[in-house]
């Protein structure tokens, strides 16, 4: 059994960031990495908008965090939670093996992830071309066209944004109306720099070798199986995100397709001593120094709630 004040789940920038203030705060906290050592940025190229650093590559990034957490005195261990007891307190983290964790606090930052359209063509660009992220990568698709895969207000949202950037959008979809919200709507249409392809789904992604790169992608027209071919340089899937959150979904309240709920300006879940950073709670901005941001949160709030617990 390791007993700590201070267990967090992930090691995304929230859990790395929880880890640094928690070991800060004395509280000799344990980090369990997942599946995932060091979340979703080490499968990512360059991360242009961490702030201090103009340029890095993702997974460096995040061997900075990792080893910062280490030198702070957190614990880290390359183990996966597959059971969390929340009901009991101290709360209990069964990882795998014979690993127990007994926690005072706990800070769920299991992060989220895309959700892809399952080509092989997708994963060999990943990162060099395909992105589920306009705000992180748009700007490297300067005065090009791109493709933007969905229908709903994140798919909308994105190609409105893409606008400020490529000379041409192309907004792929499979219906022949938009999910998205009227408003938003409204304001694709109005912009001259979107096309929208209706009735169509992806069928491959198509680049080129050295460098790596796309160049465009195979659409068909699910009403007359007729195959085209778009040049683009930039593809962007924009058809949703799954939070993280097998280990708590029945156990704390959550909304909007499983992300959990926290109260307002704080990282407080619906259990006392639980706190949710970065993606698994981030529905908005899904950004890493978002997560990062709300990992100090959620470890000066469980620093609280352990001071507290003394008293
Ligand atoms: C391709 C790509 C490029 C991106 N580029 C940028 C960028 O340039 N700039 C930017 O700001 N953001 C970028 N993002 C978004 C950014 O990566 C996320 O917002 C950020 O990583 C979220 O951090 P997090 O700590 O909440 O979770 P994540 O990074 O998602 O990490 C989750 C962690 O939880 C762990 N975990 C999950 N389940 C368990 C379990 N059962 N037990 C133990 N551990 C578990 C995983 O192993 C992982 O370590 C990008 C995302 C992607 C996918």
């Amino acid at each position: 059994m390791k007993k700590t004040n201070m267990l967090i789940i992930g090691s995304g920038p929230a859990g790395y960031t929880a880890a640094v203030y928690g070991a800060r705060a004395m509280l000799n906290p344990i980090v369990v990495q997942g599946i995932q050592p060091g979340g979703q940025l080490t499968i990512t190229t360059e991360v242009e908008n961490w702030p201090g650093i103009k340029e890095i590559q993702g997974p460096d990034l995040m061997t900075n965090l990792e080893d910062h957490a280490k030198l702070a005195g957190a614990k880290v261990e390359p183990d996966v939670i597959n059971k969390l007891d929340l009901r009991q307190f101290p709360f209990i983290a069964h990882g795998d093996g014979d690993n127990i964790y007994e926690a005072k606090s706990v800070v769920l930052a299991t992060g989220a992830q895309a959700n892809w359209l399952g080509l092989e063509s997708e994963d060999k660009y990943k990162g060099f071309g395909v992105s589920a992220c306009a705000t992180c990568d748009g700007f490297f698709f300067r005065g090009q066209v791109i493709a933007v895969i969905g229908g709903g207000n994140t798919a909308v949202e994105e190609a409105l944004f893409l606008t400020n950037f490529a000379t041409k959008v192309i907004l792929i979809h499979r219906r022949e109306s938009l999910r998205a919200e009227k408003i938003l709507q409204d304001r694709l249409f109005k912009n001259s720099k979107i096309e929208v392809k209706w009735n169509c789904a992806v069928k491959e992604i198509l680049g080129k070798e050295n460098p790596l790169g796309v160049e465009g992608l195979v659409v068909e027209d699910i009403k007359t199986q007729k195959l085209t071919t778009l040049s683009c340089k930039g593809v962007f899937v924009a058809i949703g995100h799954s939070p993280s959150n097998e280990l708590v979904k029945d156990q704390l309240r959550t909304h909007k397709g499983g992300y959990v709920i926290t109260k307002n300006n704080s990282t407080q879940t619906s259990i006392p001593g639980v706190f949710a950073a970065g993606d698994i709670t981030d529905f908005k901005y899904r950004q890493a120094v978002t997560a990062a941001g709300m990992g100090c949160m959620a470890a000066l709030e469980a620093e609280r709630f352990i001071s507290e617990l003394k008293k």
